[in-house]
């Protein structure tokens, strides 16, 4: 018994697969889900998905949505989402840097929840690319 795995973005369908388990972290916690799981639907953070298959396992970064599961089927509509093969690192690195210089910057001005978004989600990538 496996669940399929679909992973999509406003920009289109971004990985498909079977998995025996795919571990995604939403807004209540960290969550495994094994095949016939109780469906359900959680806003998604920005996190690292993982998605374990006869021995093998893929990562995936993703940003904002939502993970619906059901049954015989996980779903994550993500605002952003990538492979390691997708990402560049050189871009993320500099924007963790930006994102690091606002927050380091003690000005009143700079929405320091918006950089530290920024600074998760490459901070996320950055892990996701050593998997490459
Ligand atoms: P940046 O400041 O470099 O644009 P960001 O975190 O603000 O980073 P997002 O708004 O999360 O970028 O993403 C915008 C689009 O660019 C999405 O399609 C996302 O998949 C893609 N993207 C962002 N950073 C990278 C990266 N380092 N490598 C590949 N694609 C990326």
């Amino acid at each position: 018994m496996k669940t399929s795995v679909n992973v999509v973005t406003p920009n289109g369908n971004v990985y498909d697969n079977d998995a025996d388990i795919v571990s995604a972290k939403t807004e209540s916690g960290e969550i495994g889900v094994l095949p016939r799981h109780v469906p359900l639907v959680a806003p998604l953070v920005t996190s690292a998905v993982r998605v374990k298959n006869e021995g093998a396992e893929d990562s995936i970064s993703v940003s904002g949505g939502f993970l619906e599961v059901r049954p015989d089927q996980v779903t994550i509509l993500a605002e952003t989402a990538e492979l390691p093969a997708d990402i560049d690192v050189d871009r993320a690195q500099k924007a963790k840097e930006r994102a690091e210089n606002r927050l380091n910057q003690d000005d009143e001005e700079i929405d320091q929840k918006r950089a530290q978004q920024a600074l998760l989600r490459a901070e996320i990538r950055l892990k996701v690319a050593e998997r490459k």
